[in-house]
Parts: C-alpha cells; sequence; structure tokens
C-alpha cells in the first residue's frame, strides 16, 4: 500500500513576488536621474555598481527602511492561509547583500500579519536556490536544482529567461498559490 506523500515544503520569495517592490523603486530612480530606466537595466550594473544601481539602492533602503507601510503587498492572505493546510511555508529573500532593509522587511510583514511565517535571508540568489524547500516561488530565475520546482512570477525583467523542465511561469504570486493548492488536492497532475 502506497504511503502518505511527504508534506511538501514552499518558499515564497518576498521582493517582487508578494511585495510591490522594483516599479516603485524604478520610478523614484526615474524621477531622480530624470531617466526612463528599466529594472532589468538596473541589475546589470549591479557587477560594476553603477551609478544606476547606487540610485537603486538608495531608493530601495529608503523604502524599506522609511516607508515600508506604503509598500503593497501583492499576497492574497486568505490564500495564504489556504495553501499552509498543504504545505510548509517560509518567505526567504536573498536581501542578505544589503542587511539595512531586512529589519524594515521584518516590520512589514508584522504590519501585514505574516510575521508568524518563517523568513529566510540568503546573501545571494544561488544560496536562496540551495535552501531547503521543495518548490520556490520567485521572479527571479533561480537555479533550482533536482527535483525542486520553480514558479516563476512573470515580470518584465525575466521575460527571456528559458524556462527549464522543473520550472512554469504564473502571471502573479496568487496565480502560483491557486495551482500549488490544486497540485495538493489532486486537481491537477504533475511529475
Ligand atoms: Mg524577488
Amino acid at each position: 500500500m502506497a504511503g502518505k506523500p511527504r508534506r511538501l515544503s514552499v518558499a515564497f520569495d518576498i521582493d517582487d513576488t508578494i511585495a510591490d517592490i522594483h516599479d516603485v523603486v524604478m520610478r523614484r530612480v526615474n524621477r531622480k536621474l530624470k531617466g526612463n530606466y528599466t529594472f532589468l537595466e538596473t541589475v546589470t550594473q549591479l557587477e560594476q555598481n553603477g551609478p544606476l544601481w547606487k540610485a537603486y539602492i538608495r531608493e530601495y533602503e529608503d523604502l524599506w527602511t522609511k516607508k515600508h507601510k506604503t509598500i503593497r503587498l501583492f499576497l492574497d492572505k486568505r490564500l495564504m492561509k489556504r495553501v499552509s493546510k498543504y504545505y510548509d511555508i517560509g518567505f526567504v529573500s536573498a536581501r542578505g547583500f544589503n542587511l539595512k532593509t531586512t529589519k524594515g522587511l521584518k516590520s512589514w510583514l508584522r504590519y501585514h500579519r505574516l510575521d508568524h511565517i518563517k523568513l529566510d535571508v540568503t546573501h545571494t540568489s544561488d544560496a536562496k536556490a540551495e535552501l531547503k524547500y521543495d518548490i520556490f516561488v520567485d521572479d527571479y530565475p533561480l537555479k533550482v536544482k533536482g527535483k525542486r520546482m520553480l514558479l516563476l512570477i512573470h515580470r518584465e525583467h525575466n521575460k527571456a529567461f528559458v524556462l527549464p523542465k522543473n520550472a512554469m511561469r504564473f502571471d502573479n504570486v496568487n496565480q502560483a498559490i491557486h495551482f500549488l493548492i490544486k497540485r495538493a488536492t489532486n486537481e491537477v497532475n504533475i511529475k
């Protein structure tokens, strides 16, 4: 007789997965620099620590440390409660490169009464993908290995990413949650 399937764990990313960040910050950056830059152009400057990246970080820190209550929550909390019945849920963020904002993030989670959910902060996206979760819901195309899955949240900055076999694309986090609930209740079959 087949045993009960193991309860799977799901990691939800913060920035641009459950929190409306990049567009808000880019609007502020473009106002300051009088430009029309995209988030993708900004992250490509990350390595060389260019002026656009620096401007991004300034606005990003300002938002998380001083105005976190204005950051919109994309997540439907009722859906989150439902999905928690079927999976072990956690929040993950690779913002370890900028610990100043982690305090603001914790305040924001408390403000939205989501602070009872486990939070893991890593220093890189690669380290995030190594965390012990079965499924990752993320707007960043994480290199998720083995039998683990990536539910990629569609954003302008990841549209060119070609999905590997263990990944699926969703318009937003709530669609991904609907899929997870259907999957757990056997309404959809996945390998
Ligand atoms: Mg993100």
